[in-house]
């Protein structure tokens, strides 16, 4: 063969460490190597096939797309070739020379120092070609891209510092990969062992792969199959071979709609746990597209609501024009009608799922909840279903159970009128808030809300089932229990006292009142009726917005033994120092408990004045 331009190029620094990785320490099942050529090669007949709509020009027009392996036992080598789209240049230089999506190096590392297996997860990070280099030490890739006036190009490298580029002359479209086995996994050699894993991981592959004479996959679309028609197993492998995960699926859904606008069968998934990137980047896949069996989107982010973008699987549709570019395909109404009426599917199926499968629809919430939970705010068209799937823990809930607005309004007692929570950080701290008192002396249910994105949702349910929902450290809730009304609000020492309190902390707090809620704590601070809803500043902090600290109400127990003393001390000698610095230690300490203290050196001096009095 005749070649040109044979150049060398250096890979980048992160792109060695990369392969270093790979080759020497990430995997622990070299076979995988096999399912990331067998996948490349699909997408390159896929995108062919695709392009192929239209355009006449291409190469090789109207050939049969098929992947072909060849092995030599004796030699000890493999091929296998694909007629796909084929790759330029420049492709080989971009494509094959860098790492993709930035972040991966870092978190391979991670996985490496964890020694968690990375290998069964690789070809979700864009660099699968690259576990080829597990099983030989040279690897020469021949294409040539499916334009007509392209030319071909061999691609050599031993996975270690560089690799070259040559012009060669190929007849054909389509990409070819050669190799060697190395030493240690000589047993590749065998017809029968790749037969095996192909029929492990690829056996869904698009398109007819063939080992010497004999096709070795099945080429189904089994989503246009019913539920009852496909076996588990089945299920599973097609959802391990459609997103790379190792796992089994957590649930699967055969979705078959017609009329009412839309026409399509799905086959759709809810992994077991989250992508590495599904919460921090836009890259996490969804749903692929297809129409008539073809192939036209691997990633159609449009199918889903934001919200339900955990979703994998398959969507095939005859209601989509094949020969028109991505672009018409994402904005045509037909698209608004798919969406619409998968996203009700998906919603039937999590409600199922509440109802009878409980512990997995737990799993499911635990691990997409925060995604999910967003939903409340952009589709109005499903909020009422959406309410009803939140999950909260609550007081009278162990740690870690969940439980629903439904569960919670069946428990409530006939006096209760309203359904309460209330926000925090983790269940330890929110256990320990003092506005919490009163309501677990008189066995009242608070549900605990501790996802970040709670805050989000909350205050757009003011009600639920026509009872009201109240954060209980607000300042205005009512507490009406006879145990409430007990308290000696008109003593006039109290009221002296609260005077004092009022006086002292007058720049600091928009009131000072007698408190019915606690019980155990001397204090508790709640939202002034004027200040900013707590939630919503904890949300605007989160949005990245300064937030004017807002004026609370302390709340004072005049039962507490600390709020009895001061009240003999100030009968005693109402301008006693001691009585002001108590006032300020009180709201301060209430303050650190609200994660909302400005000055802990003041706060620690003031206490050692304190003991010092207390020790004399
Ligand atoms: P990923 O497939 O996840 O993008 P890979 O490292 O496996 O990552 O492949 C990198 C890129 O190389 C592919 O995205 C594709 O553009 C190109 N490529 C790999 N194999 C082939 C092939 N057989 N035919 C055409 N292009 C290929």
């Amino acid at each position: 063969m005749e070649t040109r331009n044979a150049q060398t190029f250096e890979y980048k620094a992160e792109m060695k460490q990369l392969l270093q990785l790979i080759i020497h320490s990430l995997y622990t099942h070299p076979e995988v190597f096999l399912r990331e050529l067998v996948s490349n090669a699909s997408d390159a007949m896929n995108k062919l096939r695709y392009r192929q709509l239209t355009d006449d020009t291409i190469l090789d027009r109207g050939k049969d797309l098929e992947i072909r392996i060849v092995v030599d036992q004796t030699e000890k080598t493999m091929s296998i070739t694909d007629n796909g789209i084929g790759m330029t240049r420049e492709d080989l230089t971009e494509n094959i020379g860098t790492i993709a999506r930035s972040g991966t190096l870092e978190f391979l590392k991670k996985m490496k120092e964890e020694k968690k297996d990375a290998g069964d997860l690789i070809g979700q990070f864009g660099v699968g070609f690259y576990s080829v280099f597990m099983v030989t030490d040279q690897v020469t890739i021949e294409t040539r891209h499916a334009d007509k006036d392209s030319r071909g190009y061999r691609w050599v490298s031993s996975g270690e510092s560089n690799f070259t580029i040559e012009e060669i002359t190929k007849e054909e479209r389509g990409t070819k990969i050669s190799f060697k086995f190395k030493e240690n996994v000589q047993d590749f050699a065998d017809e029968h062992k790749l037969r095996q894993i192909i029929k492990k991981y690829s056996n869904f592959a698009d398109f007819p792969i063939f080992i010497g004479k004999d096709k070795v996959n099945a080429v189904e679309a089994l989503w246009r199959k019913g539920e009852a028609d496909v076996k588990d197993e089945e299920r599973a492998e097609f959802y391990k071979f459609v997103t790379n995960d190792y796992e089994d699926p957590l649930s699967s859904l055969h979705v078959s709609v017609e009329g009412s606008g839309a026409e399509f069968k799905a086959l759709l998934f809810i992994p077991r746990k989250a992508s590495f990137d599904l919460m921090r980047t836009k890259q996490h896949k969804t749903v692929q597209l297809y129409t008539n069996k073809i192939m036209i989107m691997d990633d159609c982010k449009d199918l889903l609501p934001e919200y339900l973008q955990f979703i994998r699987g398959v969507v095939d549709t005859s209601d989509l024009p094949l020969n028109v570019s991505r672009e018409v395909v994402q904005t045509s109404p037909a698209m608004t009608k798919i969406k619409a009426a998968l996203t009700g599917k998906i919603i039937q199926w999590l409600q199922r799922m509440s109802n009878k499968e409980t512990e997995k629809f737990l799993t499911f919430y635990k691990t997409f909840g925060p995604l999910f939970k967003t939903g409340l705010n952009s589709d109005f068209t499903n909020r009422e279903k959406l309410i009803e799937l939140l999950r909260f823990e609550s007081s009278t809930q162990k740690a870690g159970d969940l439980t629903s607005f439904k569960d919670y309004a069946a428990r409530m007692k006939s006096t209760q009128k309203d359904i309460y929570y209330l926000t925090g950080d983790s269940r330890e701290q929110i256990e320990h808030n003092p506005n919490l008192e009163y309501f677990k002396k008189h066995d009242i249910e608070v549900l605990f809300l501790l996802e970040p994105v709670d805050v989000f949702i909350i205050p757009s349910i003011p009600e639920y089932d026509k009872k009201p929902v109240k954060a209980i450290d607000k300042g205005d809730i009512e507490l009406d229990s006879a145990e409430a009304k007990d308290k000696k609000e008109d003593d006039d020492l109290s009221k002296s006292l609260v005077t004092l309190f009022k006086d002292t902390l007058k720049d600091q707090v928009e009131d000072v009142k007698i408190s019915k809620r606690l019980v155990d704590s001397a204090v508790t601070l709640v939202t002034g009726n004027e200040g900013m809803d707590r939630q919503t500043e904890r949300m605007m902090k989160m949005m990245g917005h300064e937030v004017p600290a807002g004026k609370r109400i302390m709340e004072v127990n005049i039962d507490h033994p600390v709020v009895k003393n001061l009240a003999r001390r100030y009968l005693a000698n109402a301008s006693d120092d001691m009585l002001k610095k108590c006032i300020v230690q009180l709201y301060e300490s209430a303050q650190l408990m609200d994660g909302e203290l400005n000055s802990r050196a003041d706060y620690v001096k003031r206490m050692m004045d304190i003991m010092a009095e207390a020790t004399k």
